[in-house]
């Protein structure tokens, strides 16, 4: 089984479970090795209330010697998952400063400071949004986002279609330059499983998608963005299947901000 990268603590006030919980799931599942990625802070603080304050990092380092401590032989990683916004960039530097971490997760939750537009609370704003600019925008701020190159893999790549607003035609116009760029710097993308319980029903990002990263060889890993303990390595089986449909023979694993790869294996 994968490794599972994108995983969250209580510290970000909006996951739940002890770490010692998280690593008996991991172990269940099989996966190659666990890491965790929560929700770095923003600054200026107060950001919003969904992560976890500048002065929660020590307990963000503690809370992972925990997980490791209860692991065993299963590798434990440290990382992030960063928000990205084009002016954080000097911030995002001292967060990788901040700590030797295995590996950032740069995720775009917000299009503007004040639009995190994946939170339910702007349901209503979407069904008066012009999707088509929504999506463009939020596209290239991807672009952008990749060219920075602070980060080692990129966070749920079309999460903008997560209350199934998409604009009409062939989706593919706004994923080519995002992945050239990508493919560019070899870089990584997730297959994040969490999509399959959110309005999308389907997981981030798409199956079209997936299948021109394969095609540039660019690098994989597959997360479940498990908020609990009962989500680890959700839906891995399934995942796996379509990465293999997409053209994906390796998924890629990360320690001190460098990359390996293994093989991924069919599962029965
Ligand atoms: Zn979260
Ligand atoms: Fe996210
Ligand atoms: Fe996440
Ligand atoms: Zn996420």
């Amino acid at each position: 089984m994968p490794a599972d990268y994108h995983t969250h603590t209580p510290l970000c006030h909006h996951a739940e479970g002890e770490p010692e919980s998280y690593i008996a799931a991991a172990l269940a599942a099989g996966v190659s090795e666990y890491g965790i990625s929560d929700h770095a802070p923003m600054t200026p603080e107060p950001f919003d209330d969904w992560r976890m304050n500048r002065e929660d990092l020590p307990r963000y380092i503690e809370w992972i010697d925990r997980a490791r401590a209860a692991a065993g032989d299963l590798p434990v990683r440290a990382g992030l998952e960063c928000d990205w916004l084009p002016e954080i960039k000097d911030w995002t530097e001292r967060l990788a400063a901040a700590h030797d971490w295995d590996y950032l997760i740069g995720s775009i939750h917000y299009l503007g400071k004040d639009f995190d537009f994946d939170n339910p609370k702007w349901l209503g704003r979407w069904a008066e949004t012009d999707v088509e600019e929504v999506w463009t925008q939020y596209w290239d701020e991807y672009l952008r986002m990749v060219n920075s190159g602070l980060f080692d893999i990129y966070g749920h790549a079309d999460l903008i279609k997560k209350f199934s607003y998409r604009p009409s035609g062939d989706l593919r116009r706004f994923y080519e330059p995002v992945i050239e760029a990508i493919a560019t710097q070899n870089g990584t993308i997730e297959l994040n499983t969490a999509g399959w319980h959110k309005p999308c029903a389907e997981q981030y990002p798409e199956q079209s998608f997936l299948a021109m990263a394969a095609s540039a060889n660019i690098g994989l890993v597959i997360s479940s963005d498990a908020h609990a303990p009962g989500e680890v390595a959700r839906d891995f089986d399934k995942a796996i299947a379509l990465a293999l449909e997409a053209g994906f023979e390796k998924t890629r694993l990360f320690s001190q901000r460098i990359y390996s790869e293994e093989q991924i294996c069919p599962q029965t």
